[in-house]
């Protein structure tokens, strides 16, 4: 019992450990057979523009619909398929259903990926980017690419060399989870992104801390003067929403206009033009 195994303490061979162990075990194997079975799929979420808020573009987002533990969060599978390599092969075939259905879309309307580190250690990433554009047939200009701190920490100049490549494909590059890394500024030096994304911890408290909603200002400021845009993540309320507007964020992003849905469900497939402004308004009606 509980009592017991306190006493014992935190042995090697400590059951629940074990126990997990081998959970992730399984769960490694099973996201191994994922792909083959057809159990993972794409979610997207609205990207709206500040001022309007219109849909601008959507972000994928990898589902797995695993068959007997129901969906399982990316932020449980993604860190296994890194340690595993198994990212690559994951991140590829993203990458080449992110285009495929954007193919479907109107043209204005961008789809943004999210890349890991993995993916990027060597210059394959390239071949795969210009051999799905190819496929679909949408234009490399469409294509945002979202990486984190995490890429740029290794420091790496043959990787700075491959997002300077996909940059003059025209493929636009974010720099994604802003504000939670060591040392933020810096990496803003490494590579004029096109776009930083500030990350929710900042934007969920704006409307109530006064700290919060001055390092979102200063972000906002910094990128302007760096030619770059914003997007707000995490958005859910009306009061952050007109907070970010007055900041002068460019972009928004959050449950407040939609969570992130299967591709079948889109606002613009339902063909009513407008949509997703119209979400929003219903959003801020809402709420309290
Ligand atoms: P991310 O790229 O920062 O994506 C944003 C996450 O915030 C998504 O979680 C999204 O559903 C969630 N989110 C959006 N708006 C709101 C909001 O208003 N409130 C709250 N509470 N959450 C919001 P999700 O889909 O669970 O993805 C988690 C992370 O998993 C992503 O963070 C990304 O780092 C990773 N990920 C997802 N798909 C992929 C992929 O295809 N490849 C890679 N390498 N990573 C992925
Ligand atoms: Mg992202
Ligand atoms: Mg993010
Ligand atoms: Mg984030």
């Amino acid at each position: 019992d509980a009592k017991a195994k306190g006493r014992r303490g935190v042995s090697l061979f400590d059951p629940d450990m074990q126990e997990e162990m081998q959970d992730r075990r399984t769960l490694e194997l099973d996201l191994r057979a994922a792909l083959g079975r057809g159990e993972l799929e794409l979610f997207y979420q609205p990207l709206v523009s500040a001022i309007d808020s219109v849909t601008v573009g959507y972000e994928a987002l990898l589902r797995w619909n695993h068959p007997t533990r129901g969906q399982v969060s990316p932020a449980v599978f993604i860190p296994i398929a890194e340690e595993t390599g198994q990212i690559v092969q994951i991140g590829t075939w993203v990458l080449r259903e992110a285009l495929r259905e954007a193919a479907t879309w109107p043209e204005e309307l961008s789809v943004s990926v999210n890349l890991s580190p993995a993916q990027m250690a060597d210059d394959s990433i390239l071949t795969t980017v210009v051999g799905a554009l190819a496929q679909t047939g949408v234009p490399a200009s469409r294509l945002e690419l979202e990486i984190t701190e995490t890429l740029l920490m290794q420091d790496n100049p043959e990787t700075i060399a491959v997002l300077h490549k996909l940059r003059d494909m025209g493929v636009k590059i974010a720099l994604d989870d802003f504000g939670t890394g060591y040392s933020s500024l810096n990496y803003l030096r490494s590579f004029p992104f096109d776009k930083i994304k500030i990350d929710r911890c900042f934007v969920e408290d704006i409307a109530e801390k006064k700290d919060s909603d001055a390092i979102v200002r200063a972000v906002i400021g910094l990128a302007e003067e760096l030619d770059m845009r914003t997007t707000a993540e995490g958005v859910e309320t009306a009061h952050q929403l007109a907070q970010l507007r007055q900041n002068g964020c460019t972009h928004l992003q959050g449950f407040l206009f939609s969570k992130a849905r299967p591709a079948s469900e889109l606002a613009h497939k339902l063909a009513v033009p407008g949509a997703p402004a119209k979400e929003a308004e219903l959003a801020v009606e809402a709420k309290p």
